[in-house]
């Protein structure tokens, strides 16, 4: 079966392909897709039932996977099966210069939704630009999906599409999917450095890459955490592969219409009930199992379906231990707990109340800015605790490492 692309959903209806090179390599793609099909109908022909068979490998001209772009900044398909972030080990040549702390918290909620069914082109041409059309060209000639449907919606960080999944070797695929594409352009990643910047687990590579890797670090970011959040059993999108700054997760919706967010979404007050303890267990999990902090959860980060909250959007997840992260805990309550009673959920815990059965910390302050000192005290505590381990570590590995200067 040759898989076509919609290449209108790619390019955007009428519009003109940002260069004549892109085009040019699709056709040429297609063409290659072609004549290997027409190979292997031949080899076919060939060796019909004779025991010996005679490969036309070396003629072929698209092999599976294969990535025509070579740059030295390339990332190979990642292997989706191991975390190298793994909670317990900060990194052994873990680097002085961790900074920064008591910014302005940023969040970002202000999303266009490009509309329910996904059968409408893309319509923000820029939303994507030529090198990404050309990755995601690529996934569906390697027939990884089947094809890309259309915008689900658009953020300043992220355009999500919906894609109707294909094969792997060594992976089953979802019929439907969804496609997290990480903005390149950095501007909106700016005010987030702090995220990622004082992670362990990412601060040691942050100071050495581009802004192009610093944005592909926030989707194996989002994919690790991902992973994790499964592992635990946490209703969230399965990862299906990761390329460079694209993100292939499964789908949370049917027959192409996502699953409404919580915020919209309307439910019984037995069902909204449910959704809260549903949410209160999978906060405690994601913290004591996972080891995360979601960092921007609230009614837009939580789908309904198929009776479940789902948790979506953890590129920004930090560890609990991360400089802010029990400050990013107390606001992802705040907005829980407002949620919640606001639902009329009569059950619904308080934000500094929600924080302690979270956390397992008990932090007795009766009001926010008493509790927000404690909350700070402690992170300071932590910071301190990771720093020494960072040099613990460093000093045990120093004859391995290369001194500087
Ligand atoms: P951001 O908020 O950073 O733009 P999100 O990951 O929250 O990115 O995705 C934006 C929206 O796209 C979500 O609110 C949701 O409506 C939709 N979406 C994201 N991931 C999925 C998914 N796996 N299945 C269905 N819809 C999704
Ligand atoms: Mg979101």
């Amino acid at each position: 079966m040759i898989r076509t692309l919609d290449t209108t959903a790619l390019l955007g209806e009428g519009a003109e392909t940002a260069s004549d090179l892109l085009l040019a390599q699709m056709l040429q793609m297609e063409f290659d897709r072609e004549y290997d099909a027409q190979l292997r109908r031949e080899e076919n022909k060939f060796n019909g039932d004779s025991k010996v068979s005679i490969s036309f490998e070396n003629y072929r001209m698209v092999h599976p996977y294969e990535d025509s772009e070579s740059s030295d900044d390339e990332v190979d398909w990642q292997d989706t099966r191991h975390d190298p972030y793994g909670p317990d080990k900060p990194s052994p040549n873990a680097k002085r210069g961790f900074v920064g702390k008591g910014k302005e918290i940023t969040t970002k909620h202000d999303e266009v939704t490009c509309g329910r069914r996904n059968t409408a082109r893309m319509e923000n041409d820029q939303a994507v630009d030529s090198k990404t059309r050309l990755l995601l060209y690529k996934m569906v000639n390697a027939g990884v999906l089947e094809s890309i449907n259309g915008c689900i919606s658009t953020g300043k960080e992220s355009v999500i599409f919906h894609a109707n999944g294909g094969s792997m070797d060594d992976k089953m695929v979802p019929a439907e999917c969804a496609l997290k594409v990480f903005k390149t352009t950095l501007n909106e990643f700016k005010n987030r450095d702090k995220y990622i910047k004082d992670d362990y687990r990412f601060k040691d590579r942050f100071s050495h890459l581009n802004p192009r890797k610093i944005i592909r670090m926030w989707a194996e970011k989002e994919m690790h955490n991902l992973i994790r959040m499964q592992e635990a059993g946490i209703c969230c999108p399965e990862v299906i592969v990761l390329k460079k700054h694209v993100l292939v997760m499964s789908f949370i919706g049917q027959d192409h219409v996502a699953a409404p967010k919580l915020k919209d979404a309307i439910l019984s007050s037995e069902d909204m009930k449910r959704a809260y303890y549903q949410v209160l267990d999978m906060m405690q999990q994601l913290y004591t199992e996972c080891k995360l902090v979601h960092a921007d959860l609230s009614a837009y980060n939580m789908l309904w379906h198929m009776g479940k909250v789902w948790l979506i959007d953890v590129s920004q997840s930090v560890e609990p231990t991360h400089p802010h992260g029990l400050k990013f805990l107390f606001r992802d309550c705040k907005n829980v707990s407002q949620f919640f009673q606001k639902s009329g959920v009569s059950d619904a815990m308080g934000e500094r109340e929600l924080f302690n059965a979270v956390s397992g910390l008990n932090i007795k302050a009766d009001n926010e800015v008493d509790f927000l000192v404690e909350i700070e005290a402690l992170e300071k505590i932590n910071e301190d605790h990771v720093r020494q381990m960072g040099k613990r570590v460093q000093m045990t590995y120093e004859s391995d490492v290369p001194k500087e200067n």
